[in-house]
């Protein structure tokens, strides 16, 4: 990696803890990713974008503020990307999926507040996030209870803090809160960037988070392959990698892959044998570096062959429709497109257990391992429905509830090999 000090303590960062937080990735990440057997060669790209997370791509970003773009984070995929880029900025995600700066994160926050939001608090406090000290705007949105009232004590350490509300029903007053509120953020996006949406500048936007995601579903509709030719790892990776790359590179890079993983098909070739139990994971999204189940999962002799999830198909499933002749109508195609996101904090939310089911029979899972944070209520309450609904239908589910945290690796092992001996039988 080049030398990039300068650069990070000229954003603020704590270097030393920065050094550790860098060691300790590239630790794990040779550990889970370049262990396993039989990669395929694309996934080349993403160990390089890996080794330099907080390096090339945030000497891109400052690059791109000198030239006078705006960097705006988000810590939710309702956030419209499309809107992002229509007026010249660059979305980047800002979750993070490691235990860090916790203690501190406890002044501003409680210690029964799940890791995700945590994880930003402890980021930011320690020092060690270059993504969040390069933003020009973070959106902070109306989501679950913790996120809403934990973004209150966000403002006082970060400021440039915009709060977005976000709708809790799927009601015609839900869908006008959506589009108002959207309205609202493309009013501030124009202040920032100075630049005007027009009806060529969104239908590009569109067109380039839509390449994104027809990338990425690519890749995983080609996971219903028996044997599966990419590891649910090396997959949950393009997930997160999604998230903060250039949107144009990702998507070349991802169908690079699956243009790969086609003739693996044809070859009839996999990395895992043909009679590995098949696991459909479902709930939380998992921020990169939370890779803790997937590995868990894969080491015990079983596949993990789709994610429902927000780093998964929740996030990315559903298309924007470019077709319309006003700015007006676009954003009305874009609700209609994020009014489709059937998290957890909805109620009712029955689209997403029919998802999960749609999603066990399209990638032939044999069971369901719902997975939700510790002292998160939507997707633990929604776990018990989850289960009752599956096990109905003859799928087996495991719920798991877990954090960042690796003292509960053993535990966790034990109950999935358990549970991976029932989907054998
Ligand atoms: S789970 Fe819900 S709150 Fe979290 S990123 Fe997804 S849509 Fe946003
Ligand atoms: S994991 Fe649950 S509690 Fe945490 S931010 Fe997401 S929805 Fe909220």
């Amino acid at each position: 990696m080049s030398d990039y000090k300068e650069m990070w303590s000229s954003l603020g960062l704590d270097l030393e803890t920065h050094d550790a937080v860098l060691n300790l990735v590239g630790k794990t990440y040779q550990d889970v990713f370049l262990s396993q057997n039989n990669r395929p060669k694309g996934m080349e790209y993403f160990d390089f974008v890996v080794s330099e997370i907080h390096g090339l791509r945030i000497k891109e970003l400052l690059d791109a503020k000198a030239e006078g773009r705006k960097i705006v984070g988000t810590f939710c995929v309702f956030v419209p990307e499309e809107i992002v880029l229509a007026v010249n900025a660059i979305c980047v995600g800002l979750c993070a999926g490691a235990e860090l700066g916790f203690e501190a994160a406890e002044e501003y926050i409680p210690r029964n507040t799940c890791s995700l939001i945590k994880s930003a608090f402890g980021f930011k406090l320690a020092k060690v996030c270059p993504y969040i000290e390069a933003t020009d705007l973070i959106v902070g949105e109306n989501t679950c209870d913790g996120k809403k009232k934990a973004y209150e004590a966000y403002g006082n350490i970060v400021d440039n803090l915009y709060i977005m509300d976000i709708p809790q029903m799927k009601s015609e007053a839900g869908r006008a809160l959506l589009k108002s509120e959207y309205k609202k953020f493309a009013d501030k996006l124009e202040e920032i960037t100075g630049v005007k949406l027009t009806v060529e500048n969104l239908k590009k936007g569109i067109e380039t988070v839509n390449n994104k995601r027809k990338a990425i579903l690519r890749l995983a509709n080609l996971r219903a392959a028996n044997p599966v030719p990419i590891s649910g790892l090396d997959v949950l990776l393009a997930n997160q990698v999604y998230f903060y790359d250039n949107p144009e590179r990702f998507t070349a890079s991802v169908n690079a892959i699956c243009d790969e993983l086609e003739q693996r098909i044809e070859k009839g070739e996999g990395v895992f044998p043909k009679d590995a139990p098949r696991i459909l994971l479902s709930g939380c999204p998992m921020a990169i570096p939370n890779w803790k189940i997937p590995n868990i999962i894969e080491t015990s002799g079983a596949i993990v062959v789709g994610e429902e999830m927000c780093t998964g198909e929740r996030g990315s499933q559903k298309l924007t429709n470019d077709n319309a002749n006003t700015v007006d109508q676009l954003l009305d195609n874009i609700v209609d497109r994020y009014f489709q996101i059937d998290c957890a904090v909805f109620t009712p939310n029955q689209t997403r257990y029919e998802h999960i089911k749609e999603m066990a029979k399209k990638y032939k899972a044999d069971g369901v391992l719902h997975y939700s944070l510790q002292f998160c209520q939507p997707y633990q309450i929604e776990a018990i429905s989850v289960e009752k609904n599956l096990e109905k239908e003859g799928i087996p589910v495991l719920n798991i509830e877990t954090d960042y945290s690796q003292e509960d690796i053993g535990q966790l092992k034990t109950r999935i090999e358990a549970f991976i001996e029932r989907l054998k039988k």
